[in-house]
């Protein structure tokens, strides 16, 4: 544990790691019994935000016995830049019915609060049973518009990260850790 860690080689394009695969299963793990505490035995809709939270949401489905249904929303991305630029579009929305369902909305991480300010709106629109919201990570200091998650994995400070599913120009989101970019490989130059 302590080995990964402090190996900040373990991806060369890692400055740092800032949560090993283990911490962040034992994470899952206890946000499941989190989430569990709330819902009981109850069904409710996942709904992902697609690609980001794909790893999170899956390893956190597999923790969960309730009876669950899966939805996915994809929103437009930062494309090839570490800050958030101008206003999310949803590129996909939903497929099942939400009316008079629990939802759980489900985020890699909770950055300016744009993006999930837009889709928990969407979802109200909805007519849900209730809605709540999960994410893996929270940047607290960064948030633009005033939202707060109901369950956070872990609070982070303002550093971008990549892996278990974050990516940077696509890439990165298979590391099975999360870990800071360098800060070199952050700005692509010119001709890329
Ligand atoms: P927000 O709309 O809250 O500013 O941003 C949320 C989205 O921005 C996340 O779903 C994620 O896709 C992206 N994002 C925010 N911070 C980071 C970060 O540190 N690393 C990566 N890879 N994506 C981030
Ligand atoms: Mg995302």
């Amino acid at each position: 544990m302590t080995l990964k860690k402090s190996s900040a080689n373990f991806h060369p394009d890692l400055e740092s790691v800032m949560f090993t695969e283990g911490e962040i299963k034992t994470r899952v793990k206890s946000l499941s019994r989190e989430i569990k505490a709330v819902y009981g035995d109850g069904e409710f809709t996942i709904v992902s935000i697609i690609n980001g939270a794909v790893l999170f949401t899956a390893d956190l489905m597999r923790e969960i016995e309730n009876p669950v249904r899966l939805d996915c929303i994809r929103i437009s991305s930062y494309g090839e830049k570490t800050q958030s630029s101008g206003t999310p579009q949803i590129v996909h929305s939903l497929t099942l019915d939400v009316a008079k369902r629990h939802v759980l909305l489900i985020d890699d991480i909770l950055d300016t609060g744009k993006t999930l300010a837009l889709v928990d709106g969407l979802i109200r629109k909805l007519n849900p049973a209730s809605l709540r919201v999960c994410v893996l990570l929270d940047k607290q200091g960064r948030r633009e518009v005033p939202y707060e998650a109901d369950f956070v994995g872990f609070k982070i400070p303002d550093k971008f990260v990549v892996g278990y599913g974050l990516d940077f120009a696509e890439r990165y989101r298979n590391l099975p850790c999360i870990g800071v970019l360098k800060a070199e490989l952050q700005n692509p130059p010119e001709w890329a």
